[in-house]
């Protein structure tokens, strides 16, 4: 088992008027929504999310293929409404997260991202972010019209290209790869990382105190910096090697998916012994591509990094 401990915060900041982010942080499953529409819309997309995701609290056991499908549950959901609710027609959300799967009797992190919130990991010292925004911004620095420098504070930068909403059919990003100890991650709504650039993430991260703290802090931080936009920020801490927890860890579990198990949760293309400490578009999952049918709009079709 992942032994973590976490913490979350979330702020209006200090312009907008109303917080459409909505936050899900309880194990095993953390999730950062930063809804937008016109109107409530934004924060009605945000909490539907956060609330189709409630669903797999009590579950006993959580696998890599439930988290496409709650996806996919919540686009229906915020469809649904918006079909019948011309105040919130226009609605949509971000939705980004980490939850704990196992498959094969090991278990795993399963990091997923549609929209242009955010998940970091910081280890032994060093500060990647592991997802990929999408956003229009980030498709320039990808085909090298601007430096990533220039995302920062691009006219467009709020251009989402992805989102769980009306009329969109996103394709998100799935990571899947085994928890390390002492590892910490940062997942958090644009208003944070707007503020903050990843060297400050890192300097604040480094810190040695509670995720709980830690999460005020960054808010508190970002709200100094200019709170322009809604800020929302969940830690979560890996137990460290040092900790007595960590004897519940199974090596062999962290090391791959180990043997035997069911063969019908086989399918996971993309589990992987390395952990993602850079943006790998190509890492785009075809998580539960058991489920996908032909036809389907576009689910689960991300690049496949065997070219397959
Ligand atoms: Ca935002």
């Amino acid at each position: 088992m992942i032994v973590v401990t976490w913490g979350s915060a979330t702020d209006t900041g200090r312009v907008r008027a109303r917080n459409e982010d909505s936050v899900l942080a309880q194990a095993p499953v953390f999730l950062v929504a930063d809804g937008m529409g016109g109107h409530l819309g934004g924060e009605v997309a945000s909490q539907m999310t956060v609330d189709t995701f409630r669903e797999i609290l009590g579950r006993p056991t959580v696998v890599a293929a439930d988290i496409p499908a709650l996806l996919q549950d919540a686009i229906e959901a915020i469809r649904m409404r918006a079909r019948v609710d011309p105040a919130v027609s226009d609605m949509g959300t971000t939705a980004v997260g980490l939850a704990m799967v196992t498959e094969e009797g090991g278990d795993y992190w399963l990091a997923f991202n549609v929209g242009d919130s955010r998940i970091y990991r910081l280890h032994q010292g060093v500060l990647a972010q592991i997802t990929v925004d999408h956003s229009y911004v980030q498709d320039l620095v990808a085909a090298g019209r601007i430096a990533p420098e220039e995302a920062r504070t691009h006219p467009e930068r709020n251009i989402v290209t992805r989102v769980l909403g009306v009329s969109d059919h996103p394709v998100p990003d799935f990571w899947v790869f085994p928890p390390e100890p002492g590892e910490r991650f940062l997942i958090c709504s644009d208003g944070l990382s707007g503020e903050l650039d990843d060297d400050d993430l890192a300097h604040l991260l480094a810190i040695d105190a509670p995720p709980f703290e830690l999460a005020r802090l960054l808010v508190e931080t970002a709200n100094q910096a200019g709170g322009r936009d809604n800020i929302s920020v969940i830690v979560v801490d890996v137990a460290g090697a040092d900790s007595d927890d960590l004897e519940q860890v199974d090596r062999r579990d962290l090391a791959g998916p180990g043997p035997g198990g069911p063969a019908e949760t086989v399918d996971l293309p993309i589990v992987t012994d390395e952990i993602p400490t850079q943006p790998r578009t190509r890492r785009a999952a075809r998580l539960a591509r058991g489920r996908d049918e032909p036809g389907d709009p576009g689910w689960y079709q991300g690049p496949s990094p065997d070219g397959r």
